[in-house]
């Protein structure tokens, strides 16, 4: 929190002082205020979410702004919970619906074999990680990491983020099933013939958007387990906002930055 009081003397009056500074009008105490928790001005949070949006390691990062290594790891964390937040509302029209794995091939992978390798509870890497999303036709989506691909799993979160009456593309997986009597206009599509559908059932723009994070996954030689519904909020979140470019996007993020402030 950024305080509007002197921590010496809990005095109100405060001076505006160079570098970000405040200086208290009655013991003349002078400090950094936080912003988001961290002791560095606008300027600087605005340079590290620039570097940040633009793909840099926080080694560059923090080489770019003269931040320590420790806050720009910080800064980006903060941003990364910031983006993981920054989800559209309740989605209507058509949308596309689909689970991936990732850490691996999705044939074969909803069988038990699966959740032996789940209960492993082992890394990124060894283990494969169910993830669910939800896709409109205006490009926006909505992921999530689940313990598993059946209905119990699934249809609570498109009841929750889809409105009823939608039209929902899926393809034939069982969990899917109770779409319509769950209120959808449920459209499924056979695997395998995906690339011969034409007009508005597909569910093409999902598989493009898995194809995307696991790329992005893999160039970071992978992702901790704990750390992967982070690095899937900031790829959902990159998704979102691609249109917007580098500049927006940073003020995007840096707006909220202050907002967590207070
Ligand atoms: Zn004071």
């Amino acid at each position: 929190m950024s305080r509007k009081i002197c921590p010496r003397c809990q005095n109100r009056k405060l001076y505006k002082v160079r570098r970000g500074k405040k200086r208290c009008k009655n013991c003349r105490y002078e400090w950094k205020p936080k912003i988001a928790g961290l002791r560095l001005t606008k300027a600087v949070w605005r340079k590290i979410l620039f570097w940040f949006v633009l793909g840099h390691s926080l080694r560059i990062i923090s080489a770019q702004t003269e931040v320590s290594h420790y806050s720009v790891e910080k800064a980006v964390g903060i941003a990364r919970n910031i983006m993981v937040q920054d989800v559209p509302g309740v989605f209507s029209g058509t949308v596309e619906v689909d689970e991936t794995y990732l850490g691996g091939q999705k044939k074969n992978k909803r069988k038990k074999q699966l959740r032996k390798e789940l209960e492993s509870r082992r890394g990124f890497g060894t283990t494969k990680q169910p993830v669910f999303g939800i896709l409109t036709r205006q490009g926006k989506i909505f992921a999530k990491l689940v313990d598993d691909t059946e209905a119990g799993d699934l249809l609570p979160i498109i009841t929750k983020k889809v409105k009823a009456g939608s039209r929902v593309c899926s393809d034939t997986w069982r969990a899917y099933t109770g779409l319509a009597a769950k209120g959808y206009v449920h459209r499924t599509i056979e695997h395998g013939e995906k690339e011969y559908v034409l007009g508005k059932n597909h569910i093409n723009g999902l598989e493009g958007f898995w194809g995307y994070l696991k790329r992005k996954l893999a160039a970071k030689g992978g992702v901790k387990r704990k750390y992967l519904p982070l690095f899937l909020g900031e790829y959902v979140w990159r998704y979102n906002y691609r249109k917007l470019g580098v500049k927006l996007q940073t003020n995007r993020l840096f707006k909220k930055v202050i907002d967590f402030s207070g």
